[in-house]
């Protein structure tokens, strides 16, 4: 549903543009110095007599940085692309929200998501990028924190608790001679039947949100064996 890839991300927020003035701007031979005299003096210690004396042989480099990180141009360029990352997440949380409510064929639907980093994929994206598009998007749907233990591993088809689907091997051989694992594809080995991962551990969320909904149980199969 929402399959969002980090270069896109990158390219509609002009994130490279800002990233590549900051390297070039920190290239300047004194903000190397200072960054490089940084890095090596931390400050992470717990002796106050300790931080004293690093903070004031790392001071002289603060001051130095201050000149990129304290001036205007550096705190415009940064409002800028902190304005175009706003816009794109929220024209991205509209649709997504529209084509919820298109899906369920009006606004009265629940959203069971899965309390790990599934079935949102956003490949490349850091999870405090998937929390914030979470929590934008629960301000528009109403969204159900799901338990996804096994949502990945479980035959939808089979329900069968103890076995686990495998990534299947691909046809065509490695210049090794060895066959590689299909990336994305999931495979049942009690039925053979063969899954698009994503897609079996959304129909797995949703059943074990159902599950819960009306039993106050998760679905056998999406249990702990034993
Ligand atoms: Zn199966």
């Amino acid at each position: 549903m929402l399959n969002l890839a980090r270069a896109e991300y990158d390219h509609e927020t002009k994130y490279k543009a800002f990233k590549g003035w900051l390297e070039q701007a920190a290239r300047s031979p004194a903000y190397v110095a200072a960054h490089s005299e940084q890095s090596r003096n931390s400050l992470k210690v717990m002796d106050v007599a300790l931080f004293e004396a690093r903070y004031r042989e790392a001071r002289p480099a603060f001051e130095v940085l201050r000149g990129l990180y304290g001036s205007r141009t550096f705190a415009k360029r940064r409002f800028l692309y902190a304005r175009r990352s706003q816009s794109y997440d929220d024209r991205l949380v509209q649709t997504t929200a529209k084509k919820m409510a298109a899906m369920a064929g009006g606004r009265d639907f629940v959203v069971a998501y899965g309390d790990g980093d599934f079935p949102l994929v956003i490949k490349g994206l850091g999870s405090s990028s998937h929390k914030k598009l979470m929590r934008l998007l629960s301000k528009k749907v109403r969204i159900v924190l799901t338990r996804e233990y096994r949502t990945t591993k479980a035959c939808p088809r089979c329900r069968c608790q103890t076995s686990s689907m495998k990534q299947p091997l691909g046809n065509t051989p490695q210049p090794c001679g060895r066959r590689s694992r299909v990336h994305g594809l999931s495979q049942c080995y009690e039925c053979g039947r063969l899954w698009a991962r994503d897609r079996a551990a959304a129909l797995n969320i949703a059943r074990s949100f159902v599950g819960c909904f009306r039993t106050g149980q998760t679905p056998t199969y999406l249990s702990r064996a034993g």
